[in-house]
């Protein structure tokens, strides 16, 4: 049972070590199989108004149903999927899903999308953002893209310029775990955004954390300068939900609100839910 790691053997064994490398390249290699044999699937995430908590959007977030391990969360698998160059073909699919998905929501609740800084890379992927919102027939407007700051160290022509395509078609771009990785000032000058979310690493901490409460303060900020919305990631409890209410966010996403639902459950969610206006009681 001790795997045998190829080019390694003058290593001294150690059983997690080995564990780990075969897990990876078994992740990868079925990774290969999974969009055709159907196994992902998504599950979304509401995220409400911060004085209405009134249902804005949802956030679809891939999860992979593998025949032999169960459901796989996509920490364990997108940055397998990014290596290999899957992450275009599965980033394709999550696309196209959360559109046909969300065109059966009661309008204007919207859906969130998370995509890699690879898939911008194919000038073609703007266009096909496009086609999937015409031939589900959900307005752009109810479209959101979230990008983390890693994008910014792609060709950042590129990056500008499909930014700014989709904005004037009409989708709506967040900058997602805002706060942690190379955060600048800069980017938020020179991309077109809408929207700061604020890395849940933050919330997790603001509440015993002087240093991190006025990192979230001045993050809140910095989003009503430059005139973009501000949504909290990460929100568990109500004493982190009223202090970034009263620090001004404009939106909330946590397990407080909600976990991750079904796109079933969703729906029952929406019709439960007085056209955004009540509050979530899900
Ligand atoms: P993210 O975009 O920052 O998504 C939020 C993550 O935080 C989700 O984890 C969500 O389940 C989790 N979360 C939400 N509220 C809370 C809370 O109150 N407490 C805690 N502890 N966690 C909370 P998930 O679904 O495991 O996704 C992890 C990451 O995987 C996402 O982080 C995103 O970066 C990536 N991801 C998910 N779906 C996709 C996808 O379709 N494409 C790409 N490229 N990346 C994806
Ligand atoms: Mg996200
Ligand atoms: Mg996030
Ligand atoms: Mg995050």
């Amino acid at each position: 049972k001790a795997k045998e790691i190829p080019g390694n053997s003058h290593l001294f064994y150690q059983p997690e070590m080995a564990v780990e490398a075969f897990v990876k390249s078994e992740i990868e290699h079925d990774l290969g199989r999974a969009l055709e044999e159907g196994q992902f699937y998504l599950e979304y995430q509401p995220i409400v108004g911060i004085e209405s908590r009134a249902i804005r959007s949802f956030e679809a977030l891939i999860r992979w149903n593998h025949p032999v391990k169960g459901i796989i969360q996509p920490d364990l698998f997108i940055a397998a999927a990014e290596k290999t160059g899957l992450i275009l073909p599965i980033g394709n699919w999550v696309v196209k899903t959360a559109c046909t998905e969300a065109a059966r929501w009661p309008a204007p609740t919207g859906v969130a999308v998370n995509v890699a800084g690879d898939q911008f890379k194919d000038r073609a992927f703007v266009n096909f953002i496009k086609t999937c919102l015409d031939e589900a027939g959900l307005a752009p407007g109810r479209l959101t893209i979230e990008v983390t700051e890693s994008i910014f160290s792609i060709d950042p022509q590129i990056i500008c310029e499909s930014l700014a395509d989709l904005r004037a078609y009409g989708v709506r771009i967040a900058l997602d775990d805002f706060g942690i990785g190379f955060s600048s000032i800069n980017n938020l000058r020179r991309f077109p955004l809408d929207q700061l979310k604020i890395d849940r690493s933050f919330t997790h901490a603001m509440l015993g954390n002087q240093r991190d409460a006025d990192l979230v303060d001045i993050i809140l900020q910095l989003g009503h300068t430059f005139q973009v919305a501000t949504t909290i990631e990460g929100i568990e409890t109500e004493g982190q939900l009223e202090f970034v209410r009263a620090l001004g966010a404009s939106e909330a996403q946590g397990f407080l609100i909600s976990r991750p639902v079904s796109a079933r459950d969703v729906l029952g969610i929406l019709s439960r839910e007085p056209a955004q206006t009540g509050s979530l009681s899900a």
